[in-house]
């Protein structure tokens, strides 16, 4: 979840395909990892798609990488509920496409009390501050929580508070496999005007997509909350209007 996770390049993956199986031996589902679909919204940002694409992706990644790590007599100690690591990671990276998501969602999915609470976070934020999306307990932008999040998954001992497993205990800390990493961020190129595929490869390849990256801790948040006000004022006007003309 933090800038220690490695995202190394590799060969690219065919749709579905699950690496180090043969593609005639593999699941025409390639798991049982559901893409987070909003259809309606898909139809206006063709963004969106893509991001979702690159998340179900890295999802069948993480979850391809735990089922090996399991294979192994290793234990997930992830688990609902649990968010030492939201509270602790100082540096998690993030990508521009992945701002747009949860943006976007924060500002169109999120309602009541949530709401309300995540504005307070977000005009409150200060830089290393823990994640402002962080809401009793819960990430409140979880469909669209950045890949580095994704990807942090923790075996055998869950995290004491305050540790930073990556630096306590890398051996416990899942190594996201590199042919997904790098299939997520060649399906989100062309969003950067990266569109030709040997380009996009090459790019992927070379690392270069990392440069796109900052952290979570460093972006200026209170914009997002005043775009949260923007959004509410726009809709409770419509409201007004809708009312006055009835
Ligand atoms: S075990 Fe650690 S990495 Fe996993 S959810 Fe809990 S705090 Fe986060
Ligand atoms: S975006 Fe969600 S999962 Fe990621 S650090 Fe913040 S609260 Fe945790």
């Amino acid at each position: 979840m933090h800038g220690g996770v490695a995202y190394p390049s590799g060969r690219f993956l065919r749709s579905g395909e699950v690496p180090g199986v043969e593609r005639d031996e593999q699941r025409d589902d390639a798991g049982s990892v559901e893409r987070v679909s909003f259809p309606d919204d898909e139809q206006v940002f063709p963004w969106l798609s893509m991001l979702l694409d690159a998340y179900r992706i890295t999802d069948e990644g993480v979850a391809e990488g735990v089922r090996r790590e399991e294979a192994q007599g290793r234990r997930l100690a992830c688990h609902k509920g649990c968010a030492a690591c939201c509270r602790t990671h100082s540096t998690i990276p993030v990508y521009p496409l992945e701002l747009v998501g949860v943006s976007w969602y924060a500002t169109e999915k999120i309602g009541g009390v949530a709401r309300v609470q995540l504005k307070r976070q977000l005009r409150d934020y200060e830089e290393d501050r823990p994640c402002p999306f962080l809401i009793d307990g819960a990430c409140s932008v979880y469909p669209v929580r950045p890949m580095a999040c994704r990807q942090f998954n923790v075996f055998d001992q869950v995290c004491a508070g305050g540790e930073d497993p990556y630096y306590t205990r890398r051996e416990d800390v899942l190594t996201p496999i590199r042919e997904y990493a790098d299939q997520a961020f060649y399906t989100m190129l062309p969003f950067y005007g990266i569109e030709d595929p040997l380009e996009r490869a090459r790019t992927v390849e070379a690392g270069a997509v990392h440069k796109l990256a900052g952290m979570l801790q460093t972006c200026n948040w209170k914009t997002l909350a005043e775009k949260m006000d923007e959004y509410d004022q726009v809709q409770s006007d419509t409201r007004a209007d809708d009312s006055a003309e009835a």
